[in-house]
């Protein structure tokens, strides 16, 4: 199967403001009335303030639901196994787990699989590409919200290897993208109170908004949030926004913090600021030799998390290939669960190591073959929800483990992890990844005691269960600075922040060695979505603009006729047009046919402005017509009202009669009359930094007097993408497919 296509489902997102005759009589109104212009200030405080709070209130609703079904579910299991006889293997509660386990996924499943797709998976990828400018159908849609949060509760108290934190922030991106448009098409309801900011752009600012808002809510990490949605979203960036963002994600981790102390009846007491909780760790010291050591397990994370990136990324290919039909999709999340309970099972009856109970609650523990003093280790480790597994790992004392014991239950949860990401449900691979590295890190810190016995008081599992977390994180999703400080947010612990750093930084670097791609650039690519990476593909600057771009172009003329702009949307897919002057030349009047009259040099008129399908939609819609002459009908918000979806052509020609058709209308009031443009001797390169840096969705090609020769998308620049084969660097072009 081959990835080497981009799909063409896939629209792009206007970030470039159309600067239009009516955007300019408003802004002209508005500078008469400040007020209007404060108030738009002040609303977006506003908005900004209820994405941060209704994010906060979506994690505990997460958190809580997830605590309570798991506590039932694991004192079920736990009162049915301590029940067995002691001696032999005992079925009974095996048959309960997986029963409870599968149908929890199935609902999960089937709630992502049938009512919305888009849910499955961490949502990281889908808001990254959003936030790239890439339309994911459904991406912000009500419908996705609730699987999402409904979906992730069943997938970890399902017992799959995954985690709450990735989906927390495709939660924040849907709260913020509602949130800022005050209305919802779902239930066709329109509050008109946010009209200013129905655009992409806008809503683009504040689903980075929402982003970090998760991020916070899931990890309690504000700082962290804000640099994530920097670090995985952003090409447009800006002082008034980092502070806004910033506010969200406080906000965010106060109303957490708030309300969870409640739940844990610590009213006031604020120690709970996000959904993961990893446990104080207090003073955590190093010395400066012990900084080869973090880079050497930072290596090893790298490696292991390119080896779950390989894995996964073929595990998904067959995916593609053979489980595409819905049913066997939701068969093969249900296998998944029972597999892993069964699993669990097993080993925590066959593996002998037992514990002491001493300190540990009596109703926490399970016998399972153990004395009655004593408890099974595996069970500890397997019958709890993945971040208690993890905060056990972190904190428990250094001598419950047996080096037997964890590499078990890492060799296994290392499969189940890369198996269940990518399947349909919706679920995070944080937590999965952070259990195995942190039980690298106790075998590493077990395998340091066991060689030098003597020498060893620097050494400390909690310490390196916390190294070996962040390198196998940091191997798998390869992201730097947002990690760094998430860790360091979530540890409470800022000395101990330059091993994390190294750590991550190592571990990036050797994953990058082994395949260039983070977990979610890998699903990115599998969905063959135009995702445009920060930096240009190295050989870019050898391309020139004529080379990647499209011609013959499909362009309109100032002055059209209706029945040409009709064709001209019913033939073609484009979503926009170049707009150029009418008098040189002479496009065939009949149907769409774009030739130019003349043969060479092959330019489509004077380049004067871009018009986009929806906007001629609209004109259409409303019958602006030159001989109606109701230009002043309308305003820039019917042009807002009608965002962010219009109806198809198709629904469209039926208002227009023949009569009309025969009319015409004056496209320069409505398109936008200063798009950007590049010369035909432009390269790739400087193409691909203006479309990354300014979030464009066309990029007109001129000659040398301002004739277009040609179009340029986003999908043109998507389709470059540096290959390496044997050593030799090549520009590799993709197909669209559609
Ligand atoms: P998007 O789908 O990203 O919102 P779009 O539909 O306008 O934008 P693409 O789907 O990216 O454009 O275009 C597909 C191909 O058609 C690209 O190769 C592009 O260069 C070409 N193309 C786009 N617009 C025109 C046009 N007006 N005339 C001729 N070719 C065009």
């Amino acid at each position: 199967m081959s990835l080497d296509f981009l799909s063409q489902k896939y629209e792009s997102l206007d970030y470039d403001q159309c600067e239009n005759y009516y955007f300019l009589l408003e802004q002209r109104q508005q500078q008469r009335n400040l007020n209007i212009l404060r108030n738009k200030g002040f609303k977006r405080w506003i908005v900004i303030l209820f994405i941060g709070i209704l994010t906060a209130l979506t994690a505990c609703g997460i958190v809580i639901a997830t605590d309570k079904l798991a506590s039932y579910k694991f004192h079920f299991l736990m009162t049915k196994m301590n029940q067995c006889d002691n001696s032999s293997f005992c079925y009974t509660p095996l048959f309960y787990w997986m029963g409870i386990n599968a149908t929890l996924v199935a609902i999960g499943s089937i709630m992502v699989t049938y009512w919305a797709p888009v849910a499955a998976g961490s949502g990281i990828p889908v808001v990254k590409c959003y936030l790239n400018g890439v339309k994911v159908p459904e991406v912000v849609r009500f419908k996705t919200f609730v699987s999402k949060a409904v979906g992730v509760i069943f997938s970890v108290v399902g017992g799959l290897a995954t985690g709450k934190e990735g989906p927390m922030i495709h939660c924040g991106a849907v709260i913020a993208a509602g949130v800022s448009q005050g209305k919802s098409t779902t239930f066709k309801k329109d509050t008109h109170l946010l009209d200013e900011f129905k655009d992409d752009r806008e809503k683009r600012d504040f689903v980075s908004a929402g982003a970090a808002a998760g991020v916070a809510a899931a990890f309690g990490a504000p700082i962290g949030g804000v640099l994530f949605s920097l670090e995985e979203g952003a090409s447009f960036w800006n002082q008034a926004l980092t502070w806004r963002i910033f506010f969200c994600s406080m906000i965010t981790t106060f109303t957490l913090n708030i309300v969870l102390s409640i739940y844990h009846n610590h009213a006031g007491q604020l120690s709970y600021p996000g959904l993961i909780n990893f446990g104080k760790f207090g003073e955590i010291n190093y010395a400066i030799y012990e900084i080869p050591i973090y880079a050497f397990l930072g290596a090893i994370g790298g490696i292991l998390g390119a080896l779950h990136n390989s894995i996964n990324l073929r595990l998904s290919m067959i995916r593609l290939k053979y489980i595409n039909r819905n049913w066997s999709k939701v068969a093969e999340s249900v296998f998944i669960s029972i597999f892993t309970c069964s699993i669990a099972y097993s080993l925590i009856y066959l593996d002998e190591d037992c514990h002491k109970k001493e300190l540990l609650s009596l109703n926490e523990t399970i016998r399972a073959g153990c004395k009655e003093s004593e408890f099974s280790v595996m069970s500890y480790l397997w019958l709890a929800t993945p971040e208690a597994t993890i905060s056990r790992l972190f904190h428990s004392d250094d001598d419950m483990w047996t080096w037997k014991t964890l590499l078990i239950f890492f060799v296994c949860y290392f499969f189940l992890a890369t198996w269940t990401y990518g399947i349909s449900v919706s679920s995070g691979l944080f937590i999965p990844s952070l259990i195995v590295g942190a039980t690298g890190g106790r075998l590493f810190y077990l395998l340091v005691k066991h060689t030098l016995p003597d020498e060893s008081d620097w050494a400390d599992g909690c310490k390196f269960a916390l190294i070996g977390a962040a390198a196998m994180l940091g191997g798998v999703v390869r992201m730097t600075i947002s990690l760094t400080v998430i860790m360091i947010e979530t540890t409470g612990n800022i000395t101990f922040g330059p091993p994390i750093m190294i750590t991550l930084i190592v571990s990036k670097w050797v994953g990058d060695y082994f395949n260039h791609e983070s977990i979610y650039d890998i699903h990115i690519r599998l969905a063959a979505i135009p995702f445009l990476y920060w930096e240009p593909p190295s050989l870019s600057t050898t391309v020139y603009a004529s080379e990647i771009m499209s011609a013959p172009v499909v362009a309109l003329r100032s002055v059209e006729k209706v029945d040409r702009i009709i064709q001209v949307l019913e033939n073609e897919t484009h979503n926009g047009f170049p707009v150029v002057d009418t008098e040189e030349f002479d496009f065939t009047e009949s149907g769409s046919s774009l030739e130019p009259s003349y043969s060479s040099p092959a330019h489509y008129g004077r380049f004067r402005g871009l018009i986009l399908r929806w906007q001629l939609i609209v004109l259409l819609q409303e019958k602006i017509f030159n001989e109606n002459d109701e230009y002043h009908k309308i305003t820039a918000g019917t042009f807002r009202d009608a965002y962010p979806r219009y109806p198809p052509i198709e629904k469209i020609i039926n208002l227009i009669t023949d009569q009309e058709r025969q009319y015409s209308i004056d496209l320069r009031p409505v398109m936008n009359p200063s798009p950007y443009s590049m010369s035909h001797t432009a390269s790739l390169n400087r193409i691909f930094q203006l479309f990354r840096a300014l979030g464009l969705r066309h990029l007109v090609i001129v000659n040398d007097y301002n004739e277009v020769v040609g179009i340029v998308t986003r999908k043109d620049i998507a389709r470059y993408r540096q290959h390496c084969h044997r050593g030799k660097l090549f520009l590799q072009t993709l197909q669209i497919s559609v």
